[in-house]
């Protein structure tokens, strides 16, 4: 069986992030009260190594806040914490989150110098009206520009896109996606705008200007967001928000397509599209369905909606 890819999480709540965005409350959303010092962090990657399997691909990953807003010798307190598990072979590689606006060559030419493999930028939309509105403080330009350094300095680029900012449409988030396969990303990942509490957004929904996505809309704009990355080979790190501790217990949000399946909602989506293409739009059609073995949930259905919605097929898995 192939090594799975693991994740060591560090999570550093809008450290270093010049204002908040208009959506933005890390600490709402994660429940997490504070910013890990480096020594924490050290403690934080031995405790995942415990428990992880021999022979996974492994990275530590820090999200959550603006890396490369930190000093460099802020940046490299963290980093000389991570980088010493890369030398020592127990983990492959670093990676991090940033604001497009916070990239420079000698920011790059640091994180090379420390291990550093995949750079992911929140560039959230790639239509400046709506990156305005959401008071991201940057342009599209500045987006092109900080992928195109990241890419020039041989990392691996990611960029992330949100969807249902106030002046999103479903045509606005499909032209960013094309952007960023345009723009050499070979990752993203794709959240819904939910109102957290404490946020310009969060008063915008109170005063009536800002109505987030519902549910299944979200889930109908990411099913055509998926299938597009997938046709480009990019890959879909994540769809929806972590169900971290602040939204399962609902104090994280107030408002917005949250849902702690939300990728399978998607994925049940587009497995029912796909069945009932081959039903020829006949619902009560019989049919074998053939499914790879890593989708078979996926086209049961979330709750085994496909299977209820389509009584008389069988999946047969893919050998
Ligand atoms: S840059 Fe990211 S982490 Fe910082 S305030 Fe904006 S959305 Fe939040």
């Amino acid at each position: 069986m192939a090594a799975k890819h693991r994740v060591i999480p560090i999570f550093i709540p809008q450290k270093a992030c010049p204002f908040r965005c208009a959506y933005c409350n890390q600490f709402a959303i994660a429940g997490q009260d504070h910013i890990l010092s480096p020594e924490e962090v050290d403690g934080i990657i031995q405790q995942h190594l415990a428990t992880i399997p021999e022979g996974s691909h492994i990275r530590i990953a820090f999200f959550g806040g603006s890396f490369t807003g930190m000093s460099i010798e802020e940046q490299n307190q963290y980093l000389d914490v991570a980088y010493p598990y890369v030398q020592n072979g127990k983990v492959e590689g670093i990676q991090l989150s940033t604001r497009p606006d916070y990239i420079t060559p000698d920011i790059l030419e640091n994180l090379q110098r420390h291990g550093v493999s995949l750079i992911e930028l929140g560039a959230q939309s790639l239509d400046d009206e709506v990156l305005q509105a959401a008071h991201r403080g940057h342009t599209v330009q500045q987006v092109q520009e900080a992928s195109s350094m990241i890419r020039q300095h041989d990392f691996e680029l990611g960029l992330q896109m949100m969807i249902g900012l106030p002046g999103d449409t479903r045509a606005k988030a499909l032209s960013t996606a094309q952007l960023i396969a345009d723009f050499g990303a070979t990752c993203t990942r794709i959240y819904p705008t939910l109102v957290v509490p404490h946020t310009r957004l969060a008063n915008d929904y109170a005063e009536g200007r800002y109505k987030p996505l519902a549910l299944e809309e979200a889930v109908d704009w990411c099913k055509d967001l998926y299938l597009f990355f997938q046709e480009k080979d990019i890959t879909v790190l994540r769809m929806g928000l972590h169900p971290s501790e602040g939204l399962l217990s609902g104090s994280g949000y107030l408002a917005g397509p949250f849902h702690v399946s939300f990728k399978e909602l998607v994925m049940s989506a587009i497995w029912h599209d796909r069945i009932m293409e081959q039903l020829h739009g006949e619902p009560l059609a019989e049919a074998i369905i053939t499914v790879p073995a890593g989708e078979i949930n996926y086209a049961v259905g979330y709750g085994g909606a496909n299977k209820k919605r389509f009584p008389n097929v069988s999946f047969l898995i893919e050998k």
